[in-house]
């Protein structure tokens, strides 16, 4: 049976996925041929700016996977396009993923037997394998200028067929090519692709079909430059670093065929591959780098935890052998690792729910609440908080006893820490500095503040305050809003009980007269 891949996001080309049965010839994999193989995974994120969400699931899954299996996490940055190389981008990166927890083994930081583990510092060893692959037949010098090659891309527009390269440069002579190179005129280098009609074996996607070679012309693989490109950098990596898997996004799918033909023309026996489902926003639309709140340090700014951040990722696109959602199912690091299972990944893309980002926050917020040790740290961090957002504030509201008991109410009804000093509750570390407006008289507040000094508790000071609303024939829901705006300056907010319970007897005189 022949199913042809349901999406499109693949682009054009029609990706063919045959049943097991019928994959005679799979794309052989390392593991299978070399069981005893250390299992050695990477990921390889090009350094163009914050690590989101989506880079964050590819370097998790990789992650767990080699822990599962006693095998090494590298982190690699591939760095060939200085275009959109952005500083401080692998420091960043290597920060964020050492504070989530998905450390590698071996990075640029860390160093490690494979190094260098920037691809900008490995040029000559790129350069030492494409002379290997000129040398053998597999590839060759392109002299081909630009403007040549859009008039061959105008000239396919034209004819609404595919922009292939026409080889022209594959027909050189020797003399020919050395008389350019001699005269200094600049070339690239192109991979000669053939044709590549088996099934490369997917642990995600089962055997895909798809020959490049009908589809695109030969890539370039070395630019003018002197810096590869992606394919051949990415190939040479992964077969000198020893990688046994590579676990990357889909889009990269239609990439691997021509990796793998890469991987043959070196003689190389090529790693296991397993793409990852896309991971789209709620609405279906594509994740964008644009898209602040998908930043893993934007997160950590507003607080969200490690341990909430992995699990919601975890949600998208399976992999987990009882990972449903569920706020019982914040599991730890190592406990994703032991649950973690690459048949488990499904094909179809994932949505982002992040409303359930928040919801776990919560749960790990409570569980850190809960352990005296990190209590003390949310107390110091809520602190810190305060007193930035509220410069001059009254050091009794940010005593330890006052936080902690701030910090308690709040774990019904706030997501992360720092929701505790939203505008909306601002009221928690200050007087209101403004009022929505009361229509309650100066006179009858001056009643009401009497009754509420007089009264014992809430419940007799709701009675009290009854009995006046009758006698002066005002609206008890009107009052009670009126006194929300006098101890909170909002009309909108918890019911009035709590917020007397929260602010306590004491302050809520002071704000009484505060008013008066
Ligand atoms: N540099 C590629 C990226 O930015 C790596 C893709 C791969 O893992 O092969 O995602």
């Amino acid at each position: 049976m022949l199913r042809i891949y349901p999406s499109l996001e693949l682009g054009r080309i029609g990706l063919c996925f045959y049943n097991l049965e019928q994959g005679v010839g799979l794309i052989s994999t390392r593991i299978r041929m070399m069981s005893s193989a250390p299992v050695r995974v990477r990921f390889a994120p090009s350094p163009t700016g914050q690590l989101h969400l989506g880079g964050l699931r590819t370097a998790l899954y990789n992650y767990l996977f080699a822990k599962a299996r006693g095998g090494s996490f590298i982190l690699r940055i591939e760095d060939t396009d200085r275009s959109r190389f952005v500083p401080g981008a692998t420091e960043n990166l290597e920060n964020i993923l050492d504070w989530i927890g998905v450390k590698p083994d071996e990075s640029p930081s860390k160093g490690g037997d494979y190094g260098p583990y920037f691809q900008s510092h490995r040029l000559d060893i790129y350069t030492k394998y494409v002379n290997q692959l000129i040398d053998g037949g597999h590839a060759y010098k392109c002299f081909c200028t630009e403007r040549r090659l859009e008039l061959l891309k105008r000239e396919a527009a034209r004819t609404r067929t595919s922009n292939i390269y026409d080889r022209r440069c594959l027909s050189l002579s020797e003399g020919q090519i050395k008389e350019k190179e001699e005269s200094g005129v600049s070339y690239t280098v192109r991979f000669k692709l053939s044709s590549i009609t088996e099934p490369v074996n997917d642990l995600v996607y089962g055997p895909v079909v798809h020959d490049v070679f009908q589809f695109e012309g030969d890539p370039i693989i070395l630019k003018s430059d002197g810096f590869p490109t992606y394919h051949l950098a990415n190939v040479i990596d992964d077969h000198l670093m020893g990688i046994s898997h590579v676990l990357r996004g889909a889009e990269w799918q239609v990439s691997t065929p021509k990796h793998v033909l890469l991987y043959r023309a070196f003689g190389w026996n090529p790693p296991e591959f397993a793409h990852l489902p896309l991971i789209l926003n709620q609405d279906g639309s594509k994740l964008s780098k644009r898209q602040d709140d998908l930043h893993i340090l934007s997160l950590r700014e507003n607080l969200y935890y490690p341990e909430s951040i992995l699990n919601f990722i975890t949600l998208v696109g399976g992999g987990f052998e009882d990972k449903e959602y569920s706020l019982r199912n914040l599991f730890s690091m190592q406990e994703l690792t032991t649950k973690f299972q690459l048949n488990r990944i499904n094909s179809n893309s994932g949505k982002l729910e992040m409303e359930r980002l928040g919801e776990l926050n919560q749960v790990a917020l409570r569980r850190r609440f809960d352990d005296p040790g990190e209590r003390r740290v949310l107390i110091k961090s809520c602190r810190n908080l305060v007193i930035q957002a509220i410069p001059g504030v009254q050091d009794k509201f940010i005593s330890d006893e006052c936080i902690e008991k701030y910090l308690l109410w709040g774990l019904e009804r706030i997501k992360t820490v720092k929701d505790l000093v939203n505008p909306d509750l601002l009221y928690l570390w200050t007087s209101p500095q403004t009022y929505e407006t009361i229509s309650l008289t100066k006179d009858t507040l001056s009643k009401i503040f009497e009754i509420y000094e007089n009264s014992d508790d809430f419940k007799g000071f709701q009675k009290n305050l009854r009995s006046l609303c009758s006698i002066l024939g005002l609206k008890f829901p009107v009052v009670m809003k009126d006194i929300r705006v006098l101890l909170t300056g909002r009309k909108e907010g918890p019911p009035l009980l709590e917020i007397i319970q929260i602010l306590g007897r004491e302050e809520t005189l002071n704000r009484f007269k505060q008013y008066k």
